[in-house]
């Protein structure tokens, strides 16, 4: 019984001595492998923010797009010295668990070598499987990354409007005439009470414009654009049997507001000679370009007068070519079609204002002449109608049966 007490008990301690050591040495690896992956994450940490602060400061430079997230952006460099971090940590605890086998195995080679050994090599594996996820998690978000790469390009919107060809008629050399009238209005509203004569001269009320259209049509009258009339003087196009053209000279904003919905419900056009600088400045009592886009949209057609409204006679070549070219080109870029006809300012013009106008390929100008009778010899000379505001719809009839 002694010795069945004994024994047993010599035997346990004859194997504590050894046990006792190799969980001393697996406490002391398993120490040192915690504090060199302690030393990794260190790193690691510290390279993700020296990558972090290259990246988020390169954006001044390159042209990386607003909408990327920064977020995402820095994770991708980061991710690259994880993995090599990663990498060395993972080679510093083989290397260790491997040293810490062999000692083990020295001491006790029976029972305590395996289990220990098992043990920290599920606890070794256990711990790449959560960097593994810290790997897994980036590399997710480097595949969404391209996404933002995707998207198009903000920049190349304001597209130039492609340029019309120089001159679309080509002249047969004949000489034309014709007597189509061009009516000439301005202000389309009620003048204001404090109105002096000239706005109340220049204003019709929209119900007389009504008038004025329906009597148009009573009487079979078509109207058609100022490039209908240049084709038939310049090519002898056909034109419907009494065509007539509608204009506006300042571009006043009721002609938005009051001419061209009546216009648009009878399935009418008219030509709206605008002043450019005064829509760019967004002056009140002037069209927008809102509005000029729409109405041109509309089937009306949007032509020049001019820059500012200021005088085009006496002027030299430079002021007329900035006026013109000025004008041109800024119809043309709202609207994507170049404009072709002038109608000079308070009707002043001299040959210079025509030659310059030509070279910058306008094909005709209106004037404040009176008079209906045009011809294909004097396209920057086209007469008009001067419509008032105490015109009535007879009194427009007999204007319009007028031989002049
Ligand atoms: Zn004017």
């Amino acid at each position: 019984m002694k010795l069945f007490h004994t024994d047993p008990g010599q035997d346990r301690s004859s194997t504590r001595h050894p046990l006792r050591l190799s969980f001393l040495i697996v406490f002391l690896s398993m120490l040192m492998t915690a504090v060199l992956l302690g030393f990794a994450q260190a790193n690691q940490t510290v390279h993700a923010q020296t990558t972090e602060s290259t990246v988020t400061s390169t954006p001044t430079n390159t042209p990386i797009p607003t909408r990327l997230p920064t977020g995402t952006a820095t994770l991708t460099p980061t991710s690259e010295t994880l993995n090599m971090d990663l990498f060395k940590a993972l080679i510093r605890a083989r290397i260790l668990i491997l040293i810490r086998a062999k000692i083990l195995a020295a001491l006790t080679p029976e029972a305590t070598a395996p289990p220990e050994s098992t043990a920290t090599l599920s606890h070794t594996v256990a711990i790449p499987m959560v960097m593994n996820e810290a790997l897994i998690t980036p590399t997710v978000m480097v595949a969404a990354t391209p996404t933002p790469t995707a998207i198009p390009p903000t920049i190349p919107t304001v597209a130039p409007a492609p340029l019309s060809p120089p001159i679309v008629p080509t002249p047969d050399g004949a000489l034309r005439t014709a007597q189509i009238p061009i009516l000439m209005y301005h202000y389309l509203s009620v003048p204001p009470d404090n109105a002096d004569i000239y706005r109340r001269d220049l204003s019709v009320a929209p119900d007389l414009f009504a008038q004025h259209l329906d009597r148009l049509r009573e009487e079979g009258y078509t109207t058609i654009r100022l490039d209908d009339l240049l084709l038939h003087l310049t090519e002898g196009a056909p034109l419907p049997a009494r065509p007539v053209i509608l204009t506006f000279d300042d571009g006043y904003r009721d002609n938005y507001t009051n001419a061209f919905p009546l216009l648009k419900e009878r399935g009418m056009t008219a030509t709206f000679f605008i002043v450019t600088d005064f829509i760019d400045l967004g002056l009140p009592d002037y069209l927008s370009w809102e509005m000029v886009r729409e109405m041109h949209a509309g089937g009306m057609s949007i032509q020049s007068h001019g820059r500012n409204h200021a005088s085009l006679k006496g002027r030299d070549d430079a002021y007329l070519i900035w006026q013109a070219l000025g004008s041109l080109e800024t119809i043309e870029h709202e609207l994507g079609e170049r404009p072709r006809f002038i109608s000079y300012p308070a009707g002043q013009y001299d040959e210079n204002t025509i030659r310059i106008f030509q070279s910058a390929h306008y094909w005709a100008g209106v004037t404040t002449v009176q008079g209906a009778t045009h011809s294909s010899e004097d396209l920057f000379e086209l007469r008009r109608v001067r419509i008032r505001g105490a015109t009535s719809a007879d009194e427009l009839v007999r204007l319009l049966a007028l031989d002049w």
